[in-house]
């Protein structure tokens, strides 16, 4: 199955972006899916090209807006297999408020950040996830802030399963993003995904050097405990999947959701695609 569209994607060379891409569409490839039951959601950021690069249903919406809009098409047809997909800038300031309520409503999808700890559409602003003495061109001193710790959030607001990846570890990437689209519930990866243009602190050479993969070590992601003290070891890049509920029920089988999706009429997915298809 080809999830790559004909577009020449226009990220600048070497961008984490491109890594992060590929394990998405090999995900979905080795999940069993196709270009016809799947719908990728972005927002916007250079992540938010995604939809243009990747072969399949796509919609690129407006800033920190994608989470809501993805589980929108999930509530209207459940046979979609979707995946929404941002940036940290996109994700965790404008959409912050959208991914807390997303990650406890737990509907069947997934959620891939290209977190790069940097805005780099905009051209090099510090984001939500910068270091604190990171000088950009907005912060010549730094932001003198925290960085967000997504993956605290995500704990803290329920979440049911909660995942770190590289984009330039293609095999370990391409498994931990499987595993968050064969989650039973919202499957959160964030994704360390260089920016090389406007970030020369969070390299690949940092991440190669600084990252330890879970799996080589005694974790069970079915601890939270263990979860979560993985997650506030600031000092610490930890890869793969952090924490997972293994008796998570998706919001859509829940007692009193179950049966009240919309109904597509048969049919309007086929001649959805080709006008697609006809537009691009
Ligand atoms: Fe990638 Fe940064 Fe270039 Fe954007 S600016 S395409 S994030 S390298």
């Amino acid at each position: 199955t080809d999830f790559k569209s004909d577009k020449q994607p226009t990220w600048c060379p070497g961008c984490g972006d491109f890594g992060t891409m590929n394990g998405m569409m090999k995900a979905l490839a080795e999940t069993g899916n196709d270009p016809d039951n799947t719908f990728i959601v972005a927002g916007i950021g250079c992540s938010g090209k995604i939809g243009t690069y990747m072969h399949s249903y796509a919609l690129h919406g407006v800033h920190g807006r994608a989470l809501p809009v993805g589980i929108g098409v999930k509530m209207a047809n459940p046979d979609l297999e979707v995946m929404v997909s941002g940036g940290d800038g996109d994700g965790y300031s404008i959409g912050a408020g959208h991914f807390i309520h997303a990650v406890r409503r737990n509907v069947d999808m997934s959620y891939v950040v290209m977190d790069n700890r940097i805005y780099g559409l905009t051209k090099g602003q510090a984001s939500p996830t910068s270091r604190e003495d990171f000088e950009t061109s907005t912060s010549p001193d730094g932001p003198n802030q925290p960085p967000v710790n997504p993956k605290a959030l995500a704990l803290a607001s329920g979440a049911t399963f909660i995942a770190q990846s590289f984009s330039s570890n293609a095999q370990r990437h391409a498994e931990i993003v499987q595993q968050a689209v064969e989650h039973d519930g919202f499957g959160f990866v964030n994704v360390y995904s260089p920016c090389v243009t406007f970030n020369d602190v969070d390299t690949y050479d940092y991440f190669r050097d600084a990252i330890v993969d879970l799996d080589e070590t005694d974790h069970d992601p079915s601890d939270r405990d263990q979860a979560k003290d993985k997650i506030l070891e600031s000092e610490k890049e930890y890869m793969g999947v952090l924490y997972q509920d293994e008796d998570s029920v998706p919001f859509e089988e829940r007692e009193g959701v179950e049966g009240s999706m919309a109904e597509i009429p048969d049919g309007a997915p086929e001649g959805a695609m080709d006008l697609v298809r006809e537009f691009y």
